[in-house]
């Protein structure tokens, strides 16, 4: 074969112009492999013609028949109503915007065939700006189901039906490079590539269109199939390379006995079970990549400070990284609780810190005598240099991007050796994105709570009832409880979020004068945020009103009221992450989701899961079901989770499958594992490395 498909640009199609190649980039299509691999979202019927008399509103048609006549008319607004008719009835075509050419070709006596979908209007059922052929001589029907595609500004359907004729003709004669081969097509029930896309896109008129659409069809699962294989590909190969890498061994429990025995709490069974898996995994001498998943409130924190402790029994240094200055600064105040008493002191590096105590510790840093640094993105900034970093921890990772993450984790190599890397998410991945992003990353669970937790009580109220829950603050907090409460703004700005908390603060001080009221957000000076924090934690305030900053991190066992105002705006998962900052003591706590009406589907949805499960995993998967997993993972994560045609909720029943399918490519076949990473994930590069 000359040239692949994937190798054509659009100019090899009729009616590609500068231009319109612009526009058609925009919807990723920019080769005749990407326009057959653009496929259609629903199909039209036009192989068969409807009697007018037996047309139902609202179903797309094709009907056939001869124009009575058109005219401008003057209703509410100036129209030009076109009168068709065939013999079993008529119907009205109505167009708003036309031209006096159009009204002169809609000759009385002239053939006409029209598709649309007609509807009820003043002239019986009517075609609203139907698209329509005009004859004497009017071609043949179509003979496959009509295409239509996603499609964006300024390409019409019409274009892109083209585009997908032309490059259906290219495709026979130049058939693709078929990478999966036909044995194990055979094996599974699956088409051809080449047969796959011709069904794809002029599906014949007794298909079962419903199953294509369902991703039910094997068409659809032929195409999947070899994506999620690619994609498996992609990480397997990544993991290959991650093996070819050396690291630290670390081992010794001594310090970690010691802080146990300090603690006024024993660890649960699951602490034990992940801290072991760790252990392992830092005794050998490769980079350990591990997610560690638990829930709001399971013990992580406790869980990462076991393996630091391990790391720098060993002599090495160790990296705790969170996104956000307020999350950091509470990981810091633990370890230092935890870990000063044992003698190791602990380091600060974020953007706040004074000119004269980051040279400090970037000394220290430097030369091996700081052990434990904890940190926000300050941590990757070029002047930062490490002895022997051997363990980075990172918490929250979806916020962290693949660059910042390796960014890290080279100022710990040693020509082939690098640091070992743990991973913090409360927010549970649910296992297909799991498997599909991550692939076989190693992941510990923490599948238990600390005992005595009293799973969160929550409601969900119209704003209307304000005043109660105001009145609920009032007497919950004079019994001794402390609350938060949680000011939600969809604007990213730092600036209003502050405003609109200050407002609350402001109303919430008046009309509880009996309690001492507190205020954090975005926009205060880290110092001045870190002690208002600390005087909520020391119990000195009753109430604390807050952004969404507080959303990971915040620990007061006392407080177990949470107020969050419009909390229809918010999505699950920081629904699920900010309501973890109650229920962290042993007391009942209460969550008052405080809603604004109108409610949309989605937003019903997310209140009622709230109301129904305290169940991080159960909240991920329904989350991953009403966002789609893009926006799940977040706007970093989407170009390592960027599926053409697999839809990760609808096809989850194909990802272990692929898994096989893949490791079979890369045993029997390896010569085609890079041409299926070119095809579906441009090379691979920067794939999911957690
Ligand atoms: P996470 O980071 O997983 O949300 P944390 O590590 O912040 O949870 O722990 C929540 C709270 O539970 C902290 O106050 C912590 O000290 C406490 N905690 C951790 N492990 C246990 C345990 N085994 N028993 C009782 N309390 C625990
Ligand atoms: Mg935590």
């Amino acid at each position: 074969m000359a040239v692949s498909l994937a190798e054509m640009g659009l100019s090899r199609l009729k009616g590609v112009g500068p231009r319109a190649a612009e526009k058609l980039e925009r919807l990723g299509l920019s080769t005749v492999e990407d326009v057959l691999f653009h496929l259609p979202f629903r199909y039209e019927d036009r192989t068969r013609i409807t009697p007018i008399g037996a047309l139902r509103p609202e179903q797309g048609v094709v009907i056939e028949g001869e124009i009575l006549a058109a005219d401008v008319v003057f209703g509410k607004r100036r129209s030009l109503l076109c009168k068709v008719a065939d013999g079993t009835g008529l119907v009205s075509l109505r167009f708003y915007h036309f031209s006096a050419a159009q009204k002169n070709n809609l000759e009385k006596g002239r053939p006409i065939r029209v598709y649309g979908e007609p509807r009820p209007g003043a002239a019986g059922l009517e075609f609203y700006h139907p698209e329509y052929q005009l004859g004497p001589d009017l071609p043949p029907l179509e003979r496959a189901l009509t295409p239509v595609y996603p499609t964006t500004e300024g390409v019409s359907q019409r274009q892109l039906r083209n585009l997908a004729g032309q490059a259906l003709d290219i495709l026979r004669q130049h058939l693709p490079e078929e990478l999966i081969p036909p044995d194990l097509l055979d094996q599974r029930h699956l088409p051809s590539l080449a047969n796959a896309l011709e069904m794809l896109h002029h599906p014949g008129p007794d298909d079962p269109v419903d199953l294509l659409l369902d991703g039910n069809h094997p068409a659809v699962k032929r195409l999947v199939m070899e994506e999620m294989v690619a994609h498996q590909l992609g990480m397997l190969s990544k993991r290959a390379g991650q093996k070819t890498l050396a690291a630290p061994v670390l081992d010794g429990d001594r310090l970690l006995r010691k802080l146990l025995l300090s603690l006024p709490f024993a660890l649960t069974g699951a602490q034990n079970r992940v801290i072991d898996e760790i252990g392992a995994d830092l005794r050998r001498d490769h980079p350990m990549l591990r997610l560690l998943q638990g829930d709001v409130g399971s013990g992580k924190t406790l869980v990462a400070a076991a393996a630091a402790l391990t790391a720098i029994e060993s002599g090495y240094q160790v990296a705790l990284m969170a996104p956000t200055e307020l999350l950091a600064e509470q990981h810091r105040a633990n370890f230092e609780h935890w870990l000063a008493p044992l003698g190791i002191p602990v380091h600060w590096l974020a953007g706040s810190l004074g000119q004269k105590a980051r040279r400090e510790n970037l000394a220290a840093l430097a030369d091996g005598s700081a052990s434990m640094v904890v940190g926000t993105h300050a941590l990757f900034q070029d002047a930062v240099a490490f002895q022997r970093l051997g363990l980075i921890i990172i918490d929250e990772q979806h916020r962290f991007g693949v660059q910042q993450r390796l960014a890290l984790r080279e100022k710990g190599r040693f020509g082939n050796q690098v640091p070992h890397q743990l991973t913090l998410t409360a927010t549970p991945i649910p296992r297909t994105l799991a498997m599909s992003v991550y692939g076989d990353l190693d992941t510990s669970v923490i599948d238990e709570m600390p005992p005595g937790r009293k799973p969160i009580q929550t409601l969900v109220l119209p704003v209307s009832r304000r005043d109660d829950v105001i009145a609920r603050i009032r007497s919950a907090c004079l019994e001794g409880a402390q609350a938060y409460w949680v000011c939600t703004l969809i604007e990213e700005s730092d600036e209003l979020q502050a405003q609109a908390a200050e407002a609350a603060f402001e109303a919430l001080r008046e009309a509880l004068p009996e309690l001492n009221v507190e205020l954090v957000h975005g926009r205060l000076k880290a110092k001045d945020k870190a002690q208002r924090m600390a005087r909520f934690a020391a119990g000195e305030a009753h109430l604390l009103v807050a952004t969404t900053v507080i959303e990971v991190g915040v620990d007061v066992p006392n407080a177990t009221l949470m107020v969050m105002e419009n909390a229809e705006r918010l999505g699950l998962a920081q629904l699920h992450q900010l309501r973890g900052r109650v229920g962290r003591g042993g007391g009942q706590s209460y969550c008052l989701l405080l809603y604004q009406i109108p409610l949309s589907q989605t937003a019903k949805r997310r209140l009622a899961v709230m109301r129904e499960t305290t169940d991080g995993f159960v909240i991920a998967e329904e989350d991953l079901k009403l966002r789609g997993p893009g926006e799940w993972l977040g706007t970093r994560q989407t170009g390592e989770l960027a599926f053409r045609i697999a839809d990760l909720v609808r096809d989850e029943a194909l990802m272990e499958p692929a898994r096989e399918l893949a490791e079979i490519l890369l045993e029997r076949h390896p010569g085609r594992v890079e041409r299926l990473l070119r095809r579906w994930l441009n090379g691979g590069e920067d794939y999911a490395d957690i």
